[in-house]
């Protein structure tokens, strides 16, 4: 299986059985994210304690395969972090996503950080990057508040 293959496998297999796709009822923060050119929703919950750590992160909604694969993965990784780490890892896969090779981070493993390059490959079709990056933007909006709908047509 080359490289490609496995990402392909990967996004498929959490495209079609996302991981975390609940409603945490105790959560503390939460926004809502809309990506109106393919149809993707999401909202992310958060339950963030005391010391800052995501002690539980889950989302619903609805999309494509990349959207709901990157809100599954996203969760996946993002689960148990502290909020400053949770920040360094978005802002460094929307930089990935958008025009650099590689993730730059020291937070994720090497497992984890192959997870996040399955979604490389959509640099080159900006429509699905809006489908790669809305969960996202979105865990960004609840962590900071914003009480503001993402929209990707917006932002
Ligand atoms: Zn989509």
């Amino acid at each position: 299986m080359n490289l490609k293959e496995l990402y392909q496998e990967i996004i498929l297999d959490h495209g079609k059985n996302p991981r975390n796709l609940r409603k945490i009822d105790n959560h503390n923060k939460d926004a809502k994210g809309h990506n109106p050119l393919c149809g993707d929703s999401v909202h992310v919950y958060l339950k963030l304690n005391e010391n800052k750590k995501i002690e539980d992160i889950s989302f619903e909604g609805g999309g494509c395969a990349i959207s709901m694969a990157s809100a599954s993965i996203m969760t996946d990784l993002i689960k148990d972090k502290e909020e400053f780490e949770v920040k360094e890892i978005v802002n460094d896969f929307l930089e990935m996503i958008k025009e650099k090779d590689d993730l730059k981070n020291n937070i994720l493993s090497d497992d984890e950080k192959t997870k996040l390059m399955c979604f490389s490959g959509v640099k080159q079709y900006p429509m699905r990057v809006k489908c790669a990056t809305l969960s996202w933007h979105t865990l960004t909006s609840a962590i900071n508040n914003s009480q503001e709908i993402v929209n990707t047509e917006k932002n």
